[in-house]
């Protein structure tokens, strides 16, 4: 089956086009046909005619949706019907800057295709096995039972397709297994994943908690944000834009979100982007070290993303002086450069970078949801 996979932006449509079936997913043969991205898009009607246009207008036999927010009602993925429409809709309070673009090119890809089944993948499903102790924010009890604030974490697709391919690669399955699994991209965010379930995860309510991003600040203490409020008279919109566009490596650097520049920045001997790529690897190692003890050790630590797959000196950094917890790199393996899964650390807990295929994994999804088989 041709699956057309999109992830409506909100100024671009990503697409990729998969030949898959239950056979070539056993087979782990599933063929990438075609891979894009429609910038400047204000139109999703518009971007999807692009789409076919550059694909030659091949016919597909599904679509498969990312979307970002799934709240506690979606813990899996779903074919896409007037109620899910009507519910992602809904969770668009919770995932403003994402949902409705996801929602709005879901529509348009229906009314291009009213016949073609449509599913939707969550970034939020694979969480929704986290226990109440990490979803639980010690707020008020009403504010989690009827508001709904809580942690929801989000790259689940990565962080569930590096920890299948980890375990698939040794010829088992994810539940004989304690992983970390760091991805490392524009956003970024750790997931400890037991016996083959997500039980904590670093993004929260948003993505904006955890780890420090290309340009989100990751944890800050909530009464520096009402400081800004309420003493610096910064309003809170503008807050809220800081927090996610003008903070993190970029805001601590003042160079760049992309970690090449800052890195190459900090190597010439720059002074905040030096403390930017510091402040990142450290609260990358507090996590990995936060989840050593949520499951009393790990049996691997994986890296993905385009930061976690590539950057051999920030794997470096993250990793040293960590033998006492059992991680160790191996230099030479460290510095390989290939895309390939491929151990780097042989230490008590083994280090691995998987790169992660989240377009596959949504490709497959739709798949199985519309054979209706069971999910790995
Ligand atoms: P997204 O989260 O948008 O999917 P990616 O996973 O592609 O993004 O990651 C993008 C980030 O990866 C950028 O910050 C870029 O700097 C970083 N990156 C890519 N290659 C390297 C590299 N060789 N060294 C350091 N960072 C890299």
């Amino acid at each position: 089956m041709k699956v057309l996979v999109l992830n409506g932006g909100s100024s671009s449509l990503k697409y990729d086009l998969w030949e898959t079936s239950p056979e070539m997913i056993a087979a782990d043969s599933d063929l990438l046909l075609e891979s894009g991205n429609v910038e400047r898009v204000t139109s999703f009607d518009d971007a999807i005619r692009t789409v076919f246009e550059k694909m030659g207008n091949e016919p597909v036999g599904a679509v498969g949706h990312r979307v970002v927010h799934g709240g506690d009602v979606f813990r899996s993925s779903v074919i896409i019907d007037a109620g899910v429409e009507d519910a992602i809709d809904k969770l668009s309070a919770l995932a403003p800057l994402h949902n409705p673009h996801n929602l709005a090119a879901i529509r348009a890809a229906r009314r291009r295709l009213p016949d073609v089944p449509q599913v939707a993948v969550f970034d939020t499903a694979f969480h929704a096995t986290l226990p109440p102790q990490s979803y639980a924010y010690a707020l008020p009890y009403e504010y989690l039972a009827e508001k709904k604030i809580r942690r929801y974490g989000f790259h689940g697709i990565s962080h569930r397709y590096v920890s299948w391919r980890f375990a698939q690669i040794h010829g088992k399955t994810r539940a004989d297994y304690r992983m970390i699994t760091c991805h490392l991209g524009n956003g970024c965010s750790v997931c400890a994943i037991d016996r083959g379930k997500s039980i904590d995860t670093s993004m929260g309510f948003t993505p904006l908690e955890g780890l420090v991003m290309g340009t989100r600040s990751g944890d800050v203490d909530a009464g520096a944000i009402l400081y800004l409020i309420s003493h610096e008279k910064v309003e809170p919109a503008e807050v809220l834009r800081i927090l996610n566009g003008a903070s993190g490596l970029k805001g601590l650097s003042g160079v760049s979100n992309d970690m090449r520049d800052v890195l190459k920045k900090a190597q010439a001997g720059d002074a905040r982007a030096n403390l930017a790529v510091d402040v990142f690897c450290y609260r990358v190692r507090k996590y990995i070290g936060a989840y050593l003890a949520a499951m009393n050790g790990a049996d691997a630590l994986i890296f993905t993303g385009g930061i976690g797959e590539n950057s051999v000196e920030i794997r470096k950094r993250i990793c040293s002086n960590m033998e006492g917890l059992g991680i160790c790199l191996d230099p030479q393996a460290n510095a390989e450069k290939a895309r390939e899964d491929r151990m780097i650390g042989s230490s008590s807990v083994p280090v691995w970078v998987v790169p992660t295929e989240e377009e596959l994994l949504i490709a497959r999804d739709t798949v199985r949801c519309i054979l209706n088989i069971p999910h790995e």
